[in-house]
């Protein structure tokens, strides 16, 4: 029995939905949780069911028998939930079911309202900082706030005099973006129907993961973004509204009984980033076109083509250094047959001061820094069907074993491909 937490070791769309999805189909797997976040991200999730854009569903739901749970500390959209993205999965393969016997909602988490993704929108045009326009701060801000509703408070707390000072409160910040009054009516009817959608699959989350421990069941928590967008360790202000590492993924799901018995981070064998933020590795624009084809690097909400970096280490090694104990190192499937491939190893400050790997002490120092690299010879030929560690070429290795080395951080996972079978298991022979 294992409680393993699936982290994102860089800025996000690392690959986790992949690796989340791989563990799932292990026989043990009892429950994959979301414990943070919205819908305001997504993991492209390809298996035998064909590939999906998973926006707030768990990467579990596509293997039978696993129990998929949206934990407390999510901001539900059931908008978004209902009314696009379940249907949007079953339009691409009737299939995969979803229904109350394997997604579950905690009664604790957060109702997303509408008025919120008109307040982030409004203030996304405002002062841009590459908002998905979700609305998923306003749902935690009011979160914080002690002004927003949890999922039982539609399906079985309904109090009208609460909702409507929660109403009035929205108002006064969409009034403050210029934008008149949400109508009252539709807010009441549109809260209605979001009850009578959560209800059949409300749970309490606590429950629920101490009765799948208890059977001896394994539990997945699954991060949505990763470090470098946690609201605390992360690159404020360009990160997100939740924790994403793995230690606070058990209090964040609503089970804080359940003790996690390893977090593994995953990471790319090269860096992207969508949005603003710190990342100081940029590829020349010819290799980076390349990457950016190769990997498919588009958001997977916006669509937005995403900046390609080369490898950070001492920027991994700052997300290692938050709790994760192995690596999934994705995609250098990707890095086939380039030039050359840099590694960043180092940052020297504006002062002449070198920073290595293991000695970030900000996040801060790194918008001012000039990275140092190691450069690489890349391989000949196509890595993706590599099945075992002895198939790879030696400059492959040789990557591999740097990024080993200077995280300190063992490599459990070497992913050559967005299929389920592209994933080489370290220390298991085939
Ligand atoms: P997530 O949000 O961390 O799950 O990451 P995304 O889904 O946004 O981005 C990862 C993308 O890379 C998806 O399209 C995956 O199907 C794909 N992918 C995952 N692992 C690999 C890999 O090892 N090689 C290649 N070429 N693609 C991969």
């Amino acid at each position: 029995m294992a409680n393993i937490a699936v982290v994102g070791g860089q800025s996000g769309d690392e690959g986790k939905g992949k690796m989340v999805d791989y563990f799932a189909t292990r026989e043990n797997t009892g429950a994959v949780v979301r414990f943070q976040g919205g819908s305001n991200a997504g993991h492209t999730v390809k298996n035998e069911f064909g590939q999906f854009p998973l926006h707030s569903i768990p990467s579990g739901i596509f293997t039978r028998g696993v129990k998929n749970v949206l934990g407390m500390n999510v901001a539900v959209d059931p908008n978004q939930l209902f009314n696009i993205e379940i249907p949007d999965i079953k339009r691409r393969n009737p299939n995969v079911k979803i229904s109350p016997e394997n997604l579950m909602i905690s009664n604790l988490a957060h109702v997303l309202l509408p008025q919120d993704i008109m307040i982030d929108s409004a203030k996304e045009i405002k002062n841009g900082r590459g908002s998905t326009k979700s609305g998923i701060w306003p749902a935690y801000a009011a979160a914080s706030a002690r002004m927003d509703l949890r999922v039982e408070d539609l399906t079985t707390y309904w109090d009208e005099k609460r909702i409507r000072e929660i109403y009035e409160d929205k108002n006064r910040q969409l009034n403050s973006f210029g934008l008149p009054n949400y109508d009252w009516d539709k807010f009441l009817s549109e809260l209605y129907e979001y009850g009578e959608q959560l209800r059949p699959h409300v749970a309490n989350v606590n429950k629920l993961l101490t009765d799948v421990e208890k059977s001896g069941k394994d539990i997945l928590f699954e991060a949505q973004l990763g470090t470098f967008k946690d609201r605390d360790y992360g690159d404020i202000p360009n990160a997100s509204s939740t924790n994403n590492i793995g230690a606070s993924a058990p209090v964040q799901a609503g089970a804080p009984k359940i003790k996690l018995t390893k977090t593994i981070g995953v990471i790319k064998a090269y860096l992207t980033n969508v949005g603003q933020g710190n990342v100081i590795t940029p590829m020349p624009s010819e290799i980076s076109k390349v990457v950016a084809e190769r990997g498919y690097e588009y958001g997977a909400k916006t669509g937005r083509p995403r900046e390609c970096h080369w490898l950070d280490l001492v920027a991994a090694k700052y997300a290692c250094d938050l709790g994760i104990d192995s690596l999934a190192v994705m995609k250098a499937d990707v890095l086939n047959d380039l030039p050359y491939i840099n590694v960043c190893n180092g940052y020297k400050l504006p002062n002449g001061t070198v920073i290595n790997v293991g000695e970030l002490e900000s996040i801060k120092q790194i918008g001012d820094a000039t990275p140092i690299y190691k450069t690489f010879d890349s391989w000949e030929g196509d890595i993706s069907t590599a099945r075992d560690w002895n198939d790879l070429p030696d400059n492959a290795k040789r990557l591999y074993g740097f990024i080993e080395e200077k995280t300190q951080t063992p490599i459990e996972y070497i992913s050559v491909g967005p299929e389920r079978d592209q994933t080489i298991e370290m220390g298991k022979q085939n």
